[in-house]
């Protein structure tokens, strides 16, 4: 029976993502609608280079670390905690001040139809594994 899911491990931040510097998980987990690369920037350096998307909007969110951010010459800080959406045809670039671990998601500018409640489907109030509290 074919599963309708798919998972991967990716380890640690500041261990196993540190050492490969990205991890692209779209190929691996079978995305349909999104790239996501989980990245690791080490201080003083910039990611990935300076470029666009032609069709793709990108979301950056910083899980760790600070640095700076420019879209279209305009640079601003980022830090552990800050989420940038890039609008397609925009140039954009990274600088790491601290390593630097952040998630990086695409998707088709405009693709995105429906969202949350209005595409959710409530199919049981529990699963079996969830114990009355
Ligand atoms: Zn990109």
């Amino acid at each position: 029976m074919k599963k309708n899911y798919s998972i991967m491990e990716i380890g640690t931040l500041k261990g196993d993502l540190a050492d490969k510097g990205r991890i692209m998980v779209g190929q691996e987990l079978g995305l349909t609608g999104s790239e996501i690369s989980l990245n690791y920037a080490p201080a003083g350096t910039f990611a990935p280079f300076v470029h666009s998307h032609k069709l793709n909007e990108e979301v950056y969110i910083i899980l760790s670390g600070k640095g700076m951010f420019m879209v279209d010459g305009e640079e601003f800080l980022i830090q552990e905690g800050t989420v940038i959406r890039v609008a397609p045809g925009s140039e954009r670039a990274i600088k790491a001040e601290d390593n630097m671990a952040y998630i990086c998601i695409q998707a088709q500018g405009g693709s995105l139809t429906q969202a949350t409640m209005d595409d959710a489907e409530i199919t049981k109030s529990k699963a079996s594994w969830m114990k009355d509290q």
